[in-house]
């Protein structure tokens, strides 16, 4: 099932993709996206309003969860040609410098300001970087709450799989030795545009690409995870409840902008678009 928050004639829903991935139908007595989570076992079955239904083209598709009630968690360094890229690249943040292939996971936060969705423009904030540059990610949507999560259950806790954009600025990464200033800018985490519910896909084969006005930068399969779901869900969860609605990106592959030499970063009027397998394109433009 693929789920998506849109704009339809003024009035913002929770609606049901086809098959087709054409048309779009709301599903009743739904508001927002922790609704549907909180109602995943009935929602399949769940009657969809369609006198409302519309062409997928009509709509504004939007970030699913716009407003997640905590930072988004998100992992550093989990595909080993962007382990090395990042290493070669002079940008690495002092806290992990070192060894290409690290033996935990890297996990850092985005704060819920980064939030935006489908064709929203991301700000270049020239005023304090000149260094933005992109990141396709698989993310994860959490559906059961869990702490001390084990492996053998990581994805029984899992409701579906998003794509989110870890947009970052890698001079404020690299002068500040942490992660998280470089990555918590206003709009720099587009997610969308739909989320698919964990019964459509397998998330441990999925192909994730990346353009740079119509260039393709970013190649890769989510086989090639150096820590795969369950083990960044039982790392996150260690002593951490996680909350249905958390979300967790997993981690960006090699061929981003300062993999290049001479490094390319994103500059106004730049359109970057992710595609991950089952779960469409997402398209920002850089101002
Ligand atoms: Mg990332």
């Amino acid at each position: 099932m693929k789920l998506a928050r849109y704009a339809a004639n003024g009035v913002i829903r929770i609606g049901r993709i086809d098959s087709t991935e054409t048309r779009i139908a709301p599903i009743a007595g739904v508001e927002d996206m922790l609704d549907a989570i909180a109602r995943a076992d009935d929602l399949r079955s769940a009657a969809t309003d369609d006198a409302n239904a519309c062409p997928l083209a009509d709509v504004t598709l939007l970030a699913p969860i716009p407003a997640p009630r905590r930072n988004i968690f998100c992992v550093g360094k989990n595909y080993r040609d962007h382990a090395r890229e990042f290493s070669n690249s002079g940008y690495e943040a002092g806290a992990v410098k070192g060894a290409e292939i690290d033996s935990h996971p890297a996990v850092f936060t985005k704060p819920a300001n980064t939030l935006v969705g489908p064709n929203d423009v991301v700000q270049l904030h020239s005023h304090i970087t000149s260094s933005v540059d992109y990141e396709a990610e698989l993310a994860l949507i959490i559906g059961k709450e869990g702490r001390d999560i084990k492996r053998e259950q990581a994805y029984e806790h899992i409701f579906g799989y998003t794509i989110v954009n870890d947009v970052t600025a890698r001079d404020r990464q690299r002068n500040h030795k942490q992660w998280f200033l470089g990555k918590a800018l206003d709009t720099f985490c587009p997610m969308g545009p739909w989320i698919a519910t964990a019964d459509e896909l397998d998330p441990e084969n999925l192909d994730v690409k990346c353009w740079v006005n119509g260039e393709l930068r970013q190649n890769a399969n989510t086989r090639d995870l150096i820590f795969d779901i369950p083990s960044l869900v039982a790392t996150i969860s260690a002593g951490l409840t996680l909350k249905p609605g958390d979300i967790i990106a997993t981690g960006t592959p090699a061929g981003v902008g300062l993999g290049f030499n001479p490094p390319k970063f994103l500059r106004a009027g730049d359109k970057v678009s992710i595609s991950i397998s089952h779960l469409g394109t997402l398209t920002n433009t850089f101002q």
